[in-house]
């Protein structure tokens, strides 16, 4: 693919987005499956519903620039959603693996944040204010999971501690 240009780039970091949202989509329902509590549980389910309107919004952001949303594969996310399979492949008392399992999403959350607010800020340079829009309201979406996610740790953590 040609990089001649901001665009080009934004264009680059929106697909990569796309592959990483949708390998989440796939994560969610095993991490939630191997959570146990039942708030944890619940916020990944929450979570995997807004990853799919996150991918509607993707997809609405390709259509306005008329490009394709396929055509690059997330090895970040990969590399992430690897990690966290090998923690759910360990034999972990039920604490200790909520607390891991907060981690390994707290990983892929900081991981968005960081890659939908430098595509929102390159949109923004671009003069592209409906894309800007569409992105902030996913951004907003990451940012409020990881929030979540750490008052979650808050009682998940010590109960981890006190386990076994
Ligand atoms: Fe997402
Ligand atoms: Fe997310």
């Amino acid at each position: 693919m040609e990089m001649e240009n901001l665009k080009d780039l934004l264009v680059d970091e929106l697909k990569d987005l796309y592959s990483a949202e949708n390998q989440i989509t796939k994560a969610l329902p095993k991490m939630a499956k191997a959570a146990s509590s039942p708030e944890l549980k619940q916020g990944f389910e929450d979570h995997l519903k807004q990853t799919k309107d996150q991918i509607a919004r993707l997809e609405q952001i390709f259509k306005e620039l008329e490009e394709s949303p396929k055509g690059k594969k997330c090895h970040g996310m990969e590399g992430l959603l690897e990690e966290g399979k090998e923690l759910m492949s360990e034999d972990a008392e039920p604490e200790v693996m909520d607390a891991g399992l907060i981690s390994a999403a707290q990983r892929v959350e900081h991981y968005e944040i960081a890659a939908y607010g430098t595509v929102r800020t390159y949109a923004r340079l671009l003069g592209m204010s409906k894309v800007v829009k569409l992105l902030e309201v996913t951004l907003r979406e990451e940012k409020e999971t990881d929030e979540k996610l750490s008052g979650l740790a808050e009682e998940i953590n010590v109960e981890a501690e006190k386990a076994a």
